[in-house]
């Protein structure tokens, strides 16, 4: 009689803790949705290299202007002031008696 009752004790805790485990497998998983935050910019990195290609600059003397019989200022090539007389010179000269036109900017 007593091994029958140490029996029925014996399955039914089995049952509760059988039961118990399939609860907690059951549970849906929370407590995992922490959202990783990006990682920051690396801004203390080495900066890219900056050598940005530049054209060489030509001489003054090399830059083709021009200028107009009664203007004081020069133009490039194609600036409407130049209609009525188109004189070349080169920059390096003009720069020396004439302004630069503020219409077509030219180099200066
Ligand atoms: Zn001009």
């Amino acid at each position: 009689m007593l091994k029958k009752i140490a029996g029925i004790i014996l399955l039914f805790s089995f049952l509760v803790s059988f039961s118990g485990f399939a609860q907690d497998a059951g549970e849906p998983q929370g407590g995992q949705t922490s959202a990783q935050t990006a990682p920051a910019p690396n801004e203390g990195g080495a900066p890219p290299a900056a050598t940005e290609p530049r054209p060489r600059e030509p001489a003054p003397s090399e830059i083709i202007v021009y200028i107009t019989k009664t203007g004081e200022k020069y133009h490039r090539g194609t600036c409407r002031y130049l209609a009525k007389s188109k004189i070349e010179t080169t920059l390096e000269s003009a720069k020396r008696n004439y302004d630069p036109c503020s219409v077509c900017r030219p180099p200066q």
